[in-house]
């Protein structure tokens, strides 16, 4: 299917400015203008191929989806998303330079493919307006490490939109009927003239819709949606990591056209502990012990996920060696234990009592 370079027709480039495009099309419009070349089919032909680049290329809600749909092309998709329908509303007046799709061929064509699907969720290709899925939403949560640790209940508040219950999504106050628009009567588009040439383009007032709310929803100022906090109870799983997400199945955003909701995606980010640190499912620490217990050997209390329990110190532990506390780690919900890994730090008393030297230089010249 070719595509019709709008910024060829009109020898700009695609990233010219306003100005430019309004220059060139002027130029162009003047010299294939049909009451200059009376009888001249290859110049009515050009000069309604002028007219139509101007059209969309001078607009610039226009030339944005223009623009998208032609890099989705180039990428290979048959459309892209996010247009919004209100906007090619068609020609109308269709005396000079009117816009219409049929004008547009092939192009025009995809351009209503376009248009028959949801006017606010374009993005799903291949979809009309049958109910649809609402959106995926996902929100993230920081939780205290022991209760990543340990699992159990937490509260979060989401905010989201949600349909206007008062006017059901409409935006229209209740017992209200829209009003057909008084500046296009209720065409949806205007004419405007240019110099000798008249254009046809979305009503500024209704914005192409054709009609207007003249009593907005009270509730929803005519949106048609609000935004709500909701208050969810969450189940974190005993174990949880750090970066995990929960799936809160129907949580997400409302569905379109009386589908179902989308789900919602708890990103979980798990506070820091002030002692301890996890790697995986193990964790680390570290303990002081002086010269004479690393020689000796000692025990020595060490705080754990359980609580305090009593680790053993070998004789002869050296400085920055790391001892295992078995199964001590965190326990997942899956029934995996994790092991908790102490690392010994062993301090050198920075003053000695004239009896703590004499003693010390008894056991240097016992060691020789
Ligand atoms: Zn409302
Ligand atoms: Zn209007």
């Amino acid at each position: 299917m070719p595509e019709k370079d709008y910024y060829s027709v009109l020898g700009v480039s695609e990233s010219a400015g306003e100005d430019d495009i309004r220059k060139a099309f002027r130029k162009l419009a003047k010299e294939y203008h049909p009451d200059a070349n009376r009888g001249d089919k290859n110049a009515e032909k050009r000069f309604k191929e002028i007219s139509e680049a101007y059209e969309v290329l001078s607009d610039k809600q226009k030339r944005d989806q223009y623009d998208q749909l032609r890099q989705a092309r180039r990428q290979g998709y048959g459309a892209a998303g996010g247009f919004d329908p209100s906007v090619f509303t068609g020609g109308t007046g269709r005396r000079g330079a009117s816009f219409s799709f049929e004008d547009l061929g092939d192009l025009g064509n995809l351009f209503s493919d376009i248009f028959s699907r949801q006017p606010r969720y374009g993005s799903h290709a291949g979809t009309s307006y049958q109910p649809q899925k609402g959106e995926e939403m996902t929100f993230s949560v920081s939780i205290p490490f022991e209760l990543a640790v340990r699992g159990g209940k937490t509260t979060i508040n989401v905010p989201r939109s949600e349909a206007c219950q008062r006017c059901k999504g409409s935006g229209a106050e209740p017992g209200t009927k829209p009003k057909p628009c008084p500046s296009c009567k209720g065409s949806g588009s205007v004419s405007v003239s240019q110099g000798a040439f008249a254009f046809s383009r979305p009503c500024p007032q209704c914005l192409g819709q054709g009609n207007i709310n003249t009593s907005p929803c009270t509730a929803c100022g005519g949106d048609g949606s609000v935004r709500r906090t909701r208050t969810l109870s969450v189940n974190i799983p005993r174990g949880i990591h750090d970066g995990a997400k929960i799936r809160l199945a129907g949580q997400g955003e409302a569905g379109i056209a009386g589908g179902p909701p989308g789900d919602l995606y708890l990103l979980v980010r798990v506070q820091p502990h002030r002692e301890f640190e996890r790697r995986g499912n193990d964790v680390y620490s570290s303990v002081k012990i002086d010269m004479v217990e690393a020689a000796l050997g000692t025990r020595v209390p060490v705080n754990t996920l359980d609580g305090t329990v009593t680790l053993t110190v070998p004789a002869g532990t050296q400085p920055g060696s790391t001892l295992r506390l078995k199964g001590r780690g965190v326990k997942t919900a899956g029934g995996h234990a994790g092991h908790h890994y102490v690392k010994v730090e062993v301090s050198v008393p920075k003053t000695l009592s004239e009896k703590q030297k004499q003693l010390l230089k008894d056991f240097a010249s016992a060691r020789s």
